[in-house]
């Protein structure tokens, strides 16, 4: 408290992130960062953007980051999405941000599940906007049913949702979109690249945006394309929704990305094999862990991101995080309604599991 705040700041609930700390020797598996490295063709431009002296950082980035957008409408390209259906920001908490501030401040309330990721009520309390959470089901399911009986009401929620895993699939996401078209309907996929339906494709919402001009679709380049410290973020969708996104960065920060992010994110959008290969490891791995853990007596939600949400009926979920700690391994414990029991545990290259694995038997977690 001090009496130079403004009466906003007095209020704030600011967000916790997930610890990074500096310790190196640790089994990190709780901020569902990407075990492999980035394509490395994205290394290359990174380095070319820099060059041997510098030279290109005394100027100013492109504002608008055109040529990323290009590669962002190229990769959805099947879609017919064109560059002016792309905004871009600072990691994807940047574009939410901006999305709260443009689009989910109406006279209605905002919706969103009362299990989700914890960053949307304090972006409320940052601008002031009034929200209602929605209970999720007894399996932590999203009824989009219960969204419908308030056709003013924005809703925002992610898929998979987070922190549960749990998808939505596609045809009730375009029944959501579609039941009230005059609000604004908005999916953050940072974890969808890691979801695939029964023909082993991603089952994006980008597909249902030029039918559907009040979706929102969000992505990030954190996760499925392992560059969550360069802080590149997107959202696609209409025209007139991202007008209203690219209003508010202009009268915040013209230049959000910098040279190096909007070169080493081109090549990283541009390199499809990379992207595929990567995210199937995760994929494969968490499958695995999935049953390991299952093997060990843990109650394992179905996970379609690339971590894993798992509570031990014989654990208290703070004890157990607790305990791993003590072995250099941390994961994300949330001490909150519901979820205390869960641990969130994000998937970690096969060697890393495998040292949780042998981390759990050594603390005799086992099946009853
Ligand atoms: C990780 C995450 C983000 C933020 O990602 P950045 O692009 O790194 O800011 C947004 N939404 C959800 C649900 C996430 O889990």
């Amino acid at each position: 408290m001090s009496r130079f705040w403004s009466p906003r700041v007095h209020q704030l609930t600011p967000y916790t992130p997930g610890e990074q700390p500096k310790l190196t020797d640790l089994v990190k598996l709780n901020t569902n960062e990407n075990p492999y490295p980035p394509s490395p063709r994205a290394v290359a431009a990174m380095t070319g953007e820099i060059g041997t002296d510098g030279a290109s950082l005394r100027l100013y980035p492109d504002p608008n980051g055109d040529r990323l957008k290009e590669a962002i409408a190229a990769h959805y390209g099947e879609w017919g999405l064109t560059p002016r259906q792309v905004f871009l920001g600072n990691g994807s908490d940047e574009v939410l941000a901006h999305v709260f501030m443009a689009l989910l401040q109406q006279n209605a309330p905002l919706l969103f599940p009362d299990i989700t990721y914890s960053f949307y009520p304090v972006y409320c309390g940052l601008y002031g906007i009034t929200y209602r959470t929605v209970p999720l089901d007894g399996e932590f399911g999203l009824n989009p049913r219960d969204y419908e009986d308030s056709p003013d009401s924005p809703v925002i929620f992610p898929n998979p949702n987070a922190p549960t895993g749990r998808l939505l699939p596609l045809d009730q996401i375009e029944a959501l979109a579609a039941a009230h078209p005059n609000r604004a309907v908005v999916i953050d996929e940072a974890y969808i690249d890691f979801a695939e339906d029964a023909q082993g494709r991603i089952p994006t919402a980008v597909s249902l945006i030029q039918r559907h001009p009040n979706l929102l679709v969000i992505q990030t380049l954190s996760k499925s394309r392992s560059l969550a410290g360069l802080r590149v973020g997107f959202a696609l969708g209409s025209e007139e929704l991202i007008e209203a996104l690219e209003r508010v960065k202009n009268s915040f920060n013209s230049y959000p990305l910098d040279r190096i992010a909007q070169a080493g994110a081109q090549a990283a959008m541009s390199d499809r094999e990379w992207f595929d290969r990567t995210r199937h490891q995760v994929m494969a791995s968490r499958e695995r862990l999935s049953a390991e853990l299952a093997q060990r007596g843990f109650q394992v939600l179905p996970s379609a991101a690339n971590f894993v949400f798992a509570r031990h009926p014989a654990w208290a979920g703070a004890d157990l995080a607790q305990a791993l700690r003590q072995r250099a391994i941390i994961v994300r414990h949330f001490q909150a309604p519901r979820i205390d029991p869960f641990l969130r545990i994000s998937i970690g290259a096969d060697a890393q599991c495998d040292r949780l694995l042998a981390a759990l038997d050594q603390i005799g977690v086992t099946a009853a």
